[in-house]
């Protein structure tokens, strides 16, 4: 490519919507620009980028065993109604109508597609196991899209399905692609890590997120420093400590006018916020339910969620106050409640010594126990892991951290097969459901979270794999005797070779090219200056680390490929 002929508008100014690095830089630095909320263009490099991406992507694939096919993105709802997410997807999958009024989704994900094709085409065990993928774009109506490519409502994602005769069949076809998203991610140049995850509106029962550390990630996972434990906060466990017990006083009623929160009420009564029992109301399918965590614990939405066995729930808003009013806002507790059901955080199974709303206008319980004083209907995991929690599975000590979701693959089991009829006939001649897996990448968010790893102050920094190209020829004072030749001479023997490369043609200063190579961020870099004028020699820039070195023309090549660069023709 040459600079000179090549589209790269280049801007000295951040966007004012964008908040994070990899949004500001990617469109600075010509990659990126926006049409609409969470929709944008790939100018020439951030095409460049994609398509590197995807070539690590279909290399891992292919090598697993699976097949590149295209699927379509509009998608008939008769499809949708046999799974039943034409009604479970809601708003986020963004619809239309055909000229004869006939309804159409626009696919978010593709399983109701391709389990179609798999069961009009495949009947039998022979056929079995099969691996299909494709590199498309996804539409999903976010409703916040934001950070750029992080989420968008129109994005390039890797999807594939796996289809095997049994459940051993499924969790070999699970561990190949997990295996092969361990190497895609390496060699798109991540820090990342494996998770257990929850499985949401894809369904299924075991499944692992692919997550890329970073602090503007909108993912919170929960990892142990002794062992490989790690999962998404929505389902990491953590070990409870020993309940504290009390010192088996009576109950008692203290007055706390005006003391609602738990700050408010511990300060008064000069107790630690982890006795106290928050006692929160929810309404659950419209009827209210108590729900027991201790005062310094969040209640987690997504084990809320599972212990609950519905999404339909909220916190009591004020309207529910209003509506129920034997609950007094401030000092709701378990004790006396009367309430269809009480759910209590396994962490206060057996605790003493605690503090709690009095269900009495003005007025807290202190020495109360659980057992004694109230029961749960049951108990449950329903509180957040954090710092320094102890490991579910060696009591080691976890960590919690930031991440951007780049990957997910899911066991799926029967859920879609059986809602579709998606057979074969087994060697005795019975008809069995397939078992299926599935499994993403998000190709746009995953070049937007390997920037947010690797820039520095002054742009973009990318990892060799899957920069827009592997070398930036930058001629300095272009005009200067000899220089350009040079230039052009490497130039060409960089693209006999089949390296891709970028030359800097332009009749720019030197400290406007050094500028833009820093912002587009090609990792390594050919400088033709002073070097060249005193010795006839190249200097060979690392944009990572700043490490020069001189050295002939010739040599520079095989330079490049002892430090990992894709040479398509080399000898
Ligand atoms: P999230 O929880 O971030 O909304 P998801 O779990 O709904 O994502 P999946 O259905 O697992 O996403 O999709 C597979 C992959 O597609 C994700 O791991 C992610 O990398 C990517 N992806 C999902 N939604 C978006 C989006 N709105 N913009 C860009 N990439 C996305
Ligand atoms: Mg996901």
């Amino acid at each position: 490519m040459r600079q000179s002929r090549t589209f790269i508008p280049t801007l000295k100014e951040s966007p004012s919507d964008a908040e994070i690095a990899s949004h500001r830089l990617l469109v600075r630095a010509g990659f990126l620009r926006k049409v609409a909320a969470g929709i944008y263009e790939f100018l020439p490099l951030g095409t460049r980028v994609v398509q590197r991406i995807s070539r690590v992507v279909r290399e891992e694939m292919n090598r697993a065993g699976a097949q590149e096919v295209i699927l379509p993105i509009m998608q008939p709802r008769e499809l949708w109604e046999e799974s039943g997410r034409w009604a479970k997807y809601g708003p986020e999958m963004m619809r239309l109508k055909d000229r004869a009024e006939r309804d159409f989704g626009l696919g978010p994900t593709h399983e109701e597609v391709v389990t179609d094709l798999v069961r009009s085409n495949l009947s039998s065990w022979r056929d079995l196991p099969l691996n299909l993928y494709q590199i498309g774009t996804k539409f999903r109506d976010e409703i916040r899209p934001r950070f750029g490519l992080l989420r968008g409502r129109e994005f390039i994602m890797k999807d594939a399905y796996s289809f095997d005769r049994d459940e051993a069949g499924m969790q070999r076809s699970y561990r190949d692609m997990y295996d092969a998203y361990a190497r895609i991610f390496t060699r798109c140049g991540c820090t990342w890590r494996a998770v257990e995850a929850a499985t949401g509106l894809i369904g299924g029962d075991v499944s692992h997120e692919f997550m890329v550390p970073a602090a503007v990630g909108e993912d919170l996972i929960a990892y142990c420093g002794d062992c490989d434990y790690a999962a998404n906060l929505e389902l990491a466990e953590y070990r409870r400590a020993e309940p504290a017990c009390g010192e088996g006083k009576p109950a008692s009623k203290v007055h706390t006018p005006e003391k609602r929160t738990i700050e408010e009420v511990s300060g008064y009564l000069g107790l630690d916020p982890e006795r106290f029992v928050k006692c929160l109301m929810l309404l659950v399918e419209g009827r209210p339910v108590a729900v027991l965590v201790p005062g310094d614990r969040e209640a987690n939405e997504s084990k809320l969620e599972r212990v609950l066995g519905t999404v339909e729930f909220r916190l009591f808003n004020e309207d529910d106050w209003r509506r129920f009013p034997q609950y007094l806002q401030g000092f709701v507790g378990p004790v006396g409640i009367e309430v269809a059901e009480v759910i209590a955080d396994a962490s206060l199974r057996g605790a003493g010594g605690l503090a709690c709303g009095a269900n009495d206008k003005d007025y807290h319980l202190v020495d109360v126990e659980e057992g004694r004083d109230f029961k749960p209907h049951r108990f449950a995991d329903v509180t957040s892991a954090r710092e320094g929690d102890a490991c579910p599975r060696c009591g080691g000590s976890l960590h919690v951290e930031a991440g951007i979701e780049v990957g997910q693959v899911f066991q799926l089991g029967l859920k879609y097969s059986e809602a579709m009829h998606c057979t074969y006939d087994d060697e005795h001649g019975n008809t069995k459901p397939m078992y299926m897996g599935c499994y993403g990448i998000g190709i746009t968010r995953l070049m937007a979270a390997v920037v947010e790893q690797h820039h520095d102050e002054r742009g973009i920094i990318w990892p060799v794999e899957i920069a827009p190209a592997s070398l930036h020829i930058l001629p300095l004072d272009y005009q200067r005797e000899g220089r350009r030749a040079a230039a052009e001479n490497l130039y060409r023997s960089c693209l006999e070779k089949g390296l891709e490369v970028l030359l800097d043609d332009r009749e720019e200063s030197a400290g406007v090219k050094f500028a833009d190579a820093d912002l587009i961020g090609i990792p390594y870099r050919a400088v033709i200056g002073k070097a060249f004028d005193e010795d006839g020699l190249v200097e060979l820039q690392v944009r990572a680390t700043g490490e020069r070195e001189r050295m002939s023309a010739k040599r520079l090549l095989s330079r490049l490929a002892d430090l990992g660069v894709r040479i398509r023709h080399e000898a």
